[in-house]
């Protein structure tokens, strides 16, 4: 099927990618001409496993450009996965939906299925169709809006496009369900069908459901530390239960991406929009915020202030497998680190590059793990990547001044960290070697 993009971030390229693998001609559009140069090119602009390659090898399926009405005119699907972040009151900013609305209203030359896989509030696929069915230049075709949210992670996006859990489109009519259904057509996961509204809470749903498994999780974990039960022993144990289960049960500094805060925000506010409230969405937000600050707590224990102090930073993206920084806890605890007067030095595998373009003084970007924590006063650990998890842990005893680690991930066993001179804490769990 003829198939245009809309966006190339994360959702979008991915998405376009996948369509393409699976024999689609797909025309990717951005508005940002140097990702779409990059693109051309026949390389991803973004880090995430497995895309470049699957990129090159469809490459006669796709179709990268900046030229919206080429890409529009004749599609007979157009999604729209282009970002829907967070206003300053919680609630999403839907501008950029808009602007491709308004784009496809004034270019579409057949009938076609707009379909939003951007994250929108509930009630926002009536008003594109609505929007676009009045401004449309062309009276003669009929556009149909269709929803079809997106539930892939960044760092394992194309396998979560290729084997997604389940497809779910939102639609009021038969026929964009049937165009959608052949779209996805060599898809083997389950599909499911559902009303507009529903594929919208659908996607806030579970979202919010993943966050408060996460606050969860971290308020038992601080409260493991005060009574002194190990979070590592709990969640295994809590685990097992297949109600519960072993996933989302990682204690840390809290969750952050471009999907979790925003949505638990933009869903608490159409609550509240609403008269209504939504209690344990809210409960999330909070907890997670103060989250943040726990390793920058706990560095009190061990120093009055940072002044002259070397502190290496080990990760920086907001999780592994993506060169994201959105909402990343280091954008909380790298400045506080900063304005305490501290020598901070980072290391992470693909993140550093997107840091160093908000800070590129002041701080000492490191090739390697050793170069980060050598000499360092402290080290704190701010992203689980695999690197710092194998990494060997009395290289930390041998290099740092104080071999102090924080870590705010958990990626070592307390078991292996005794047997070092390291002093070591963690979350929810007891220190190692107390000082
Ligand atoms: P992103 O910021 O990575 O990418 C958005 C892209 O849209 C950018 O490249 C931008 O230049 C482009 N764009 C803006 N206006 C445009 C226009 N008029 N025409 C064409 N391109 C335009 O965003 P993302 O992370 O891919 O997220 C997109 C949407 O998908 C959001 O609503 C998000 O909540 C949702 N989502 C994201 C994820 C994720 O893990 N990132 C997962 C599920 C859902």
């Amino acid at each position: 099927m003829k198939i245009a993009v809309a966006g190339t971030g994360y959702v979008g390229l991915v998405t376009g990618v996948c369509l393409a693998s699976k024999g689609h001609e797909v025309t990717c559009v951005d508005v940002d001409e140097n990702k779409v140069k990059i693109m051309k090119n026949g390389d991803s602009p973004i880090y995430e496993p497995g895309l470049s390659e699957l990129m090159k090898e469809h490459k006669n399926n796709l179709v990268f450009t900046t030229d919206y009405e080429e890409a529009y005119r004749e599609a007979e699907v157009i999604f729209i996965g282009v970002g829907t972040p967070e206003k300053q009151d919680g609630s999403a900013n839907l501008s950029y939906v808009f602007e491709v609305a308004k784009q496809i209203a004034q270019t579409v030359q057949r009938d076609c299925v707009v379909v939003i896989k951007s994250t929108v509030p509930i009630g926002t696929n009536d008003k594109i169709e609505s929007y676009i069915r009045d401004k449309q230049k062309n009276k003669d075709v009929c556009i149909y809006v269709a929803s079809n949210p997106e539930f892939l992670s960044q760092g394992t996006a194309v396998k979560d496009t290729l084997c997604a859990s389940r497809i779910v489109i939102g639609v009021e009519e038969v026929f964009p369900g049937e165009v959608l259904k052949k779209v996805y057509e060599k898809f083997d996961v389950p599909k499911l069908i559902v009303k507009r509204r529903s594929a919208e809470m659908i996607k806030y749903a579970s979202n919010d459901f993943l966050a408060l498994k996460i606050s969860y999780i971290n308020e038992i974990a601080n409260l493991c530390e005060i009574v002194g039960a190990n979070i590592e022993e709990v969640t295994e144990g809590m685990g097992y239960d297949a109600r519960i289960g072993h996933r989302f049960l990682n204690a840390g500094i809290g969750y952050g991406g471009s999907c979790f805060p925003k949505d638990t925000k933009a869903l608490n506010w159409l609550a509240n929009f609403n008269d209504n409230e939504i209690r344990t969405i809210r409960a999330a937000i909070e907890v997670n915020e103060n989250q943040k600050f726990k390793l920058i707590k706990k560095t009190k224990k061990y120093y009055d202030d940072f002044l002259f102090l070397n502190v290496a930073v080990l990760g920086c993206t907001f999780k592994p497998g993506t060169d994201d920084l959105r909402e990343a806890v280091s954008l909380v605890n790298v400045p506080l680190l900063l304005e305490d007067g501290a020598n901070v030095r980072i290391w992470d595998p693909v993140g550093m590059e997107n840091f160093k373009k908000k800070y590129p003084n002041k701080i000492q970007y490191c090739n390697s793990i050793e170069e980060a924590i050598t000499d360092a006063d402290i080290c704190l650990i701010l992203t689980e990547w695999e690197e710092i998890k194998n990494f060997d842990l009395r290289k930390y005893e041998k290099l740092m001044k104080k071999p102090i680690v924080l870590d705010g991930r958990n990626c070592y066993q307390l078991e292996e960290v005794k047997k070092t001179n390291i002093t070591y804490d963690s979350i929810g769990r007891y220190t190692v070697n107390p000082q």
